[in-house]
């Protein structure tokens, strides 16, 4: 109890789920608040109940210090948002999100325990803060049931879909995106390694300044398919990423006793190089030639398979592969890793599929 009480920040209230049947499911509803569905077939809004540690703002420690490879310079940056728009203190105590910030990719609302942050498509992440029937102000003597409302939640169902893509919500998340990029230290990395994590992954990122390793990120699939990402972000960036990623590989085989052909290697970038860019043309030189198969990974798939509370497994990693054979990255690339039709125009946006 002692543990408890030195928890409770004294500023906000904090929110219980009222006595009654206990939560089942999760549903995402686009553009609105989320529905929390209860075992007996009622709902109600779901609404933030002010947690403690503020999952929607932070990792814990323990969350962040799991290495797929043993003496990886780690850095632990705990920041879940990668634009630094979530502020654990807002009005009435509760966190709030600056939304015109919000590049959307919807890992504080995978991460809100209760499902207390949907995203607008025109404006960004909100937090539903509004009590109702079920989500009540708590009292000082029920302190117990706020860790109890957060027991209750831990195994629910999610479905849904965060945002529904469209071209319009895409060119949002392009602008945004450059903001962030010219404005925020680290913030591909970030990004790259909160959507990785968020999508099951053990994903780490590189403290910066050391030499012996370059690569941006290492990680291993939910499945146990360890990999080394190279995050290139802007449009010059990432055509020199699929030579960095050779020395990553040479790195790794040579000094850490990784086995050829036992791990993956990809590319995370915002922009997707033209299509006759040499970039492609590397890539599959490099396969050719070495048999390293580089995957070419879009921030935007990434956002795409967290706003459907996909998991990334070896296989849909795999799928991740592009060269100058590949007609278009969003038909044949997009679809078929993530299993659905985009709705988006083939060729209007950079960030999914290349524009001639
Ligand atoms: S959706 Fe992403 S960018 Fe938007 S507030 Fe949440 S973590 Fe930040
Ligand atoms: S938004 Fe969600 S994660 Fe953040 S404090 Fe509220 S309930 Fe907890």
């Amino acid at each position: 109890v002692s543990k408890l009480l030195k928890q409770t920040r004294d500023s906000g209230p904090k929110r219980v789920l009222t006595p009654g049947p206990p939560p089942k499911l999760i549903v995402y509803e686009t553009g609105g608040p989320n529905t929390v569905k209860f075992a007996d077939g009622s709902s109600a809004v779901a609404a933030c109940i002010g947690c403690e540690d503020r999952p929607c703002h932070r990792y814990s420690e323990e969350e962040l210090a799991q290495s797929p490879l043993g003496g990886f310079p780690l850095d632990k940056a705990q920041q879940v948002c990668p634009t630094n728009v979530v502020s654990p203190d807002g009005a009435g105590g509760l966190p709030n999100i600056k939304a015109d910030g919000c590049i959307m990719c919807g890992v504080c609302v995978a991460r809100c325990p209760v499902g207390a942050i949907f995203i607008d498509s025109r404006k960004g992440a909100v937090v539903q803060t509004e009590t109702n029937e079920r989500f009540v102000e708590a009292s000082k003597d029920q302190i117990r049931e706020i860790e109890g409302t957060r027991a209750a939640f831990a195994s629910v169902v999610r479905k849904g879909i965060m945002v529904q893509e469209t071209d319009s919500v895409v060119e949002t998340i392009g602008q945004r995106n450059e903001r962030a990029l010219a404005a925020i230290t680290r913030y591909p990395d970030v990004l790259a390694r909160n959507l990785l994590t968020t999508l099951g992954a053990n994903a780490v990122m590189r403290r910066t300044g050391v030499t012996s390793m370059r690569m941006d990120i290492l990680q291993q699939t939910v499945d146990g398919y360890p990999g080394i990402v190279e995050v290139e972000f802007g449009d010059e960036a990432v055509l020199d990423a699929p030579r960095d990623i050779l020395d990553d590989v040479a790195v790794m085989v040579a000094r850490h006793g990784w086995s050829r052909g036992k791990f993956h290697t990809a590319i995370i970038t915002d922009l997707l190089p033209n299509r006759r860019s040499e970039y492609w043309r590397i890539v599959a030189d490099i396969q050719r030639v070495t048999d390293v198969r580089v995957l070419t990974i879009s921030m935007l798939s990434l956002m795409f398979a967290v706003w459907r509370q996909h998991k990334l497994t070896r296989s849909m990693c795999d799928l991740f592969y592009a060269d100058e054979q590949t007609k278009s990255y969003l038909w044949d690339v997009v679809t078929k890793a993530l299993g659905f039709n985009p709705h988006l125009t083939s060729g209007s946006s950079r960030l999914v599929d290349w524009v001639k």
